[in-house]
């Protein structure tokens, strides 16, 4: 544990904190990753600033063309918001797949961001929703696309002591679906997941975002298979090439919880799903535009 935790209540007060001796400060959201791997002893930092209660980064909220989700709001605070079963479905199908309750009632959408576990649930869904990603340091602000913030297996972008304070998601009509194959339906790590949003004109798809997780170092946006489904009838047929492709993009490793050429089928097998799933009922619950 650290020596010192800070407790700022507005980023005013946070960038006015001075800066942590001896290395950069931790941030503190839900606690769920940052203080199970300090009991493991995979912390060292001296000072952790305690973000739970800096009212900027909480709440979600709708401009003319997207959505605002701060970085604080809570994995159960998702799954509870109009906004967002309205306007994301892959996100919001995304959900009950986030460990259990009580997890979802503690985690933080900005901490699984910033955690940068190739196996995130959350982020993932939010890149397949072509999702930004808003960061700050003493107030200076940038905004990057989220599927360029992930630099390699937990490592991002973020400069030393930047903020991740809000995501920006475009309102735009798809449908949506979140897939992923654990050990067990509650606390299971993904072994393979896929995320996909399907704008759909009639029988055909406009224009495809497929992202997936545990089966590359970062969430890979599978940009070969998404550009084959584009202009294409959505059936059976073309979902099974889908499928076939979608296994030639992922690069997936062998570990104590899988092994790659399993992740690499069940990639292929979740992508068929997930379009078939999409063919069955997503035409019919295309969010409105
Ligand atoms: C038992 C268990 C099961 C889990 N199951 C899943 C699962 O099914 N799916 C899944 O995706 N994840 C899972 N996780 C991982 C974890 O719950 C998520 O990554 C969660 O979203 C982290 O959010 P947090 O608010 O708890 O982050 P914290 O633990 O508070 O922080 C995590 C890291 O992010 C940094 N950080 C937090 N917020 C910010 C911010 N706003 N700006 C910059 N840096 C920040 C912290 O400094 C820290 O380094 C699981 C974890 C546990 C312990």
């Amino acid at each position: 544990m650290p020596e010192l935790i800070l407790k700022p209540g507005t980023l005013k007060e946070l960038w006015l904190l001075p800066p942590a001796p001896g290395g950069s400060r931790k941030y503190l959201a839900g606690g769920t990753d940052l203080v199970s791997g300090s009991n493991a002893g995979m912390d060292a930092s001296q000072v952790w600033v305690d973000i739970s209660d800096i009212k900027e980064l909480k709440g979600i909220r709708e401009t003319k063309n997207s959505l605002i989700i701060g970085s604080g709001v809570k994995i159960s605070e998702l799954s509870g918001s109009g906004l967002i079963s309205r306007w994301l479905p892959a996100l919001r199908s995304a959900i009950p797949h986030f460990a259990s309750p009580s997890l979802r009632n503690m985690a933080t959408i900005g901490g699984n961001a910033a955690t940068a576990s190739p196996c995130a649930d959350g982020v993932c869904a939010l890149c397949a929703e072509r999702a930004d990603v808003w960061l700050e340091l003493g107030g200076k602000k940038r905004k990057i696309a989220l599927q360029n913030f992930f630099s390699g297996p937990k490592k991002t972008v973020l400069r030393r002591d930047e903020l991740i304070t809000a995501f920006e998601v475009p309102k735009w009509k798809h449908a949506g679906v979140y897939l992923k194959l654990g050990p067990r339906a509650y606390f299971g790590i993904a072994k393979a997941s896929v995320a996909v949003a399907l704008e759909l004109d009639g029988e055909k798809v406009r224009s495809a975002s497929i992202t997936l997780a545990s089966v590359s170092p970062v969430p890979l946006m599978a940009v070969k298979t998404a550009n084959y489904l584009k202009g294409r009838v959505l059936n059976y047929d073309n979902a099974r090439t889908a499928a076939a492709l979608v296994k030639t993009e992922v690069s997936p490793i062998t570990d104590a919880r899988s092994e790659a050429a399993y992740r690499r089928e069940m990639s292929g097998v979740l992508l068929e799903r997930a379009l078939n799933s999409v063919i069955l009922t997503g035409r019919m619950s295309q969010v409105a535009g």
